[in-house]
């Protein structure tokens, strides 16, 4: 057994491992606040120093488990495996920028078993609260930790209640769920319901859920979601042959995405698997960007938003952000940048069709954040040309086509004979 602690990156204070929500001296229940998610998993790093090396990990299969020493589950029988972790790190080779000599990669977190990245987080704290006996799983979500929670509920064979919302983290913003993701919730068995009520009664209603049920609400376990998430960075170093690349581009609402990757370079490094560390870059959809109003303003603890815009990428969509975050991008040297629907668009037809990569558009905000950032000149030309530029594309494409019904306008019906096709096709090759 390598972890040790429970730790506040904001005050400094140890929880033993069974503590449940966020640093109780830094956040205020029930509040949305930029101080809910401050904390981290510890191991002890001499121990895991004696019996872990590089050569070791290589030896075995891709996936979650392959870090087990550096996972919070003890008992082997609570390693949920669904396949979870081992995605492709793919240079992309015909988009314009990468034509012109910028390395980019991308990491396709959508071809998890669920179909995006939450099957790290979700994988490791779900496991985790079935160790520390929860009878039932439940969570908040517009519809990817649902995807990722109702899955292993599945395979545990335990009961999972789904809270469904239109947009992560915006109550009461009267926005429609999104239907692959509650058919596909569905489909693994979970409850699924779309509460009436602002943040503060659902994570109310949660505590509710754990108290009455016994069953784990994973906003309560959010800090071994975070450590899911190192994972992340963990295989981006090894398929990069054990390096760090020169910048990470993390599409995120709240910013845990980032700072799980974050710790997980750091643990690496000092684990001593990498020399250098990457610089951390937040992506968020205009109108609903704390993390870049916080950075701007130099204000680790972001203000939470009064309101945010309606856009095309509802799972990044917050009034809230992390202090958590911003201390990944300020410690890394790294920044935040926002983008347009438009630009998010473009990013998702190019990875598409020029790359063969089906990403959800808050996904395709990494390739756009990148070239955001390029456009800005946050990016020398040792660190795109060299060092290299991962995007986590973090959810497939499939999470939300029907959404995207108004941009891609339905086959044409034609006759089908040869002389229709032929003309139908030069007419193409004219547009
Ligand atoms: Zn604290």
């Amino acid at each position: 057994m390598y972890v040790t602690t429970l730790h506040c990156y904001h005050c400094n204070a140890n929880y033993p491992l069974t503590h449940r929500g966020s640093c109780p001296a830094c956040a205020t229940t029930g509040e949305e606040t930029a101080l809910n998610e401050t904390l981290g998993v510890q191991y002890d790093l001499t121990a895991i120093k004696r019996q872990l090396d590089r050569e070791e990990l290589a030896r075995r299969p891709p996936g979650l488990w392959r870090y087990r020493e550096l996972l919070p589950i003890v008992d082997p029988a609570f390693r949920i495996d669904l396949g979870a972790g081992g995605t492709r790190l793919v240079p992309l080779t015909r988009i314009p920028e990468a034509v012109a000599g910028n390395r980019l990669l991308m990491k396709v977190e959508g071809s998890n078993p669920s179909g995006s990245f939450k099957d790290r987080p979700i994988g490791v704290a779900a496991s985790v609260a079935l160790e520390q006996g929860a009878r039932g799983l439940a969570c908040l979500t517009s519809g990817n930790i649902g995807s990722a929670m109702a899955a292993i509920a599945a395979k545990a064979d335990v009961s999972s209640l789904v809270l469904l919302l239109g947009a992560a983290g915006l109550a009461d913003s009267g926005a429609a769920v999104n239907v692959e993701k509650y058919v596909q919730i569905s489909a693994y068995g979970a409850e699924v319901v779309t509460p009436i009520g602002n943040l503060g009664q659902l994570y109310a209603l949660a505590d509710r859920v754990e108290a009455e049920l016994g069953w784990s609400f994973m906003h309560n376990v959010q800090a071994y979601q975070t450590d899911g998430d190192k994972t992340t960075a963990f295989e981006i170093c090894e398929q990069l042959g054990w390096r760090a690349p020169a910048a990470v581009f993390v599409p995120t609402g709240t910013g845990t995405n980032l700072f799980g990757l974050w710790q997980g370079f750091v643990l690496f490094k000092e684990l001593g698997f990498i020399d250098t560390l990457p610089r951390m870059f937040a992506v968020q959809p205009v109108g609903a960007a704390s993390l870049v109003a916080a950075w701007e303003a130099h204000q680790a603890i972001p203000a939470v938003l009064e309101r945010t815009e309606p856009n095309l990428a509802p799972p990044i969509s917050h009034r809230v952000s992390g202090y958590h975050a911003y201390k990944a991008m300020q410690e890394s040297g790294g920044g935040a940048v926002a983008v347009s629907d438009a630009e998010m668009l473009t990013a998702l037809k190019d990875l598409a069709a020029y790359e063969g990569i089906y990403a959800e558009t808050a996904s395709a905000a990494a390739l756009a954040g990148i070239r955001r950032a390029l456009a800005l000149g946050l990016l020398s030309s040792e660190e795109t040309h060299e060092g290299g530029i991962v995007g986590i594309l973090t959810s497939s494409g499939l999470k939300n086509s029907l959404a995207l019904s108004q941009v891609f306008s339905p086959p044409p019906k034609i006759e089908g004979t040869w002389e229709t096709l032929r003309s139908f096709i030069e007419s193409r090759k004219e547009t």
